[in-house]
């Protein structure tokens, strides 16, 4: 039998219940697909400051580094507040992802049939649904090229920030959404903005180069920014995956975001060469922690995207999130997305209720 290792970051807040939550889903999954995890449980954040005085400890850098991949909870908290700025809880966010060299940020906008109320947007327009995946580079662009915080220029104080991208950067994360459309429905949109940028003029020929050499099967087109931030609002069911760079990717997956409705229900992976990390996209939620409330579904979803991108365990994946949305038909509701008339459960619950609906 298949035998996994998985690095477990629970983390603060919220994070140790959800994830309590989402390691029994995984073993379901498991078992009834025919494989098993080790897990390694290390700290990460604010549980890690008080053990060992840094967010980010060696020890959970070793784990990380030796596993098949890693999940994480949250971290942070109003405890560690008085932290000084460099040795704050999210500074080991910002400190794994960068030394696990995570390239590429996957973040799936979904509305699940029974939520189409929570979301924003019309029920006319959500129309057949909106499932977008948006594959967003993570280590390039405008963040990390140079900058200047003052200058005098032409007898004006200016700044000023460069964003550059090579071929290989472009090449790495088209590769992975062109790899993820053929694992969905086959659709690429890349964002850019190529009439005025030279950079986005380069990342549209390679994109372009590398689908016409090795995935002509896979349907590709081009959107500039500013529109495909209106078509989300107005056509959201035209997309599938959407490849786009650091900056573009940042602002445009907090877009998708808003548009599935509830923070408690979404995931995300941070993909890396040699491991990845998934972690849902919400904070720890110091307000509800230790009630045993907070909604695991963003956590399990992200233990789905752990066996779909790492692990290649597809069906086990499917079947998770098909029993999501069974369990959320079927009128199970967590208090963030609850509504008159449904069945109200906490975060064990709605696990059970997911867990009794894994086939
Ligand atoms: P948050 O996402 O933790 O909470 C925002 C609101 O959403 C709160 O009312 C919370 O109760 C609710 N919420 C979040 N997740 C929920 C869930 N699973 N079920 C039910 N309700 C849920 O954001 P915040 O309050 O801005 O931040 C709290 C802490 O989390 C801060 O220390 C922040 O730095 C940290 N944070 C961490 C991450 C991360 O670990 N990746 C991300 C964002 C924020």
């Amino acid at each position: 039998m298949k035998n996994y290792k998985i690095t477990v970051l629970k983390g603060d807040g919220i994070g140790p219940e959800i994830v309590d939550e989402c390691v029994k889903v995984l073993d379901k999954a498991g078992e009834k697909f025919g494989f098993s995890f080790d897990y390694n449980y290390q700290l990460l954040g604010g549980c890690a400051i008080d053990e060992y005085g840094v967010p980010y400890p060696d020890e959970t850098a070793k784990a990380c580094k030796a596993s098949d991949a890693v999940l994480l909870g949250a971290v942070g908290g109003p405890k560690w507040d008085s932290q000084p700025g460099n040795n704050r809880p999210e500074k080991g966010l910002l400190a794994i992802r960068e030394d696990l060299g995570l390239f590429a940020n996957l973040r799936p906008a979904k509305i699940f049939a029974p939520l189409k109320s929570a979301s924003p947007i019309k029920e006319e327009i959500i129309g057949d649904g909106l499932d977008i995946l948006i594959v967003r580079e993570l280590t390039g662009g405008i963040y990390f090229g140079d900058r200047c915080e003052s200058e005098i220029h032409n007898g004006a104080e200016r700044a000023w920030d460069l964003e550059n991208y090579s071929v290989p950067e472009v090449d790495r994360i088209t590769r992975f959404a062109m790899e993820a459309a053929r694992k969905r429905h086959g659709h690429v949109t890349s964002v850019d903005k190529s009439n005025v940028l030279a950079t986005s003029r380069l990342w549209r020929r390679t994109v372009i180069k590398i689908h016409d050499e090795d995935y002509p099967d896979v349907q590709l087109d081009h959107m500039y920014v500013d529109n495909c931030a209106q078509q989300f609002a107005i056509h959201p069911s035209f997309f599938d995956v959407v490849v786009t760079g650091n900056l573009f990717g940042d602002i445009l997956s907090d877009e998708a975001a808003v548009l599935s409705g509830s923070i408690g229900m979404l995931p995300s992976a941070s993909i890396g060469n040699e491991t990845s990390l998934y972690e849902p996209i919400h904070g720890s939620a110091p307000d509800i922690a230790g009630k045993g409330i907070a909604n695991p579904i963003a956590t399990i979803l992200s233990a789905a995207m752990l066996l779909r991108y790492s692990l290649n365990e597809d069906k086990a994946a499917d079947a998770i999130e098909a029993a999501v949305n069974q369990a959320l038909d079927d009128g199970y509701r967590t208090g963030d997305i609850y509504k008159e008339g449904m069945k109200k459960v906490n975060g064990r619950g709605m696990t059970d209720a997911i867990l009794a609906r894994i086939q």
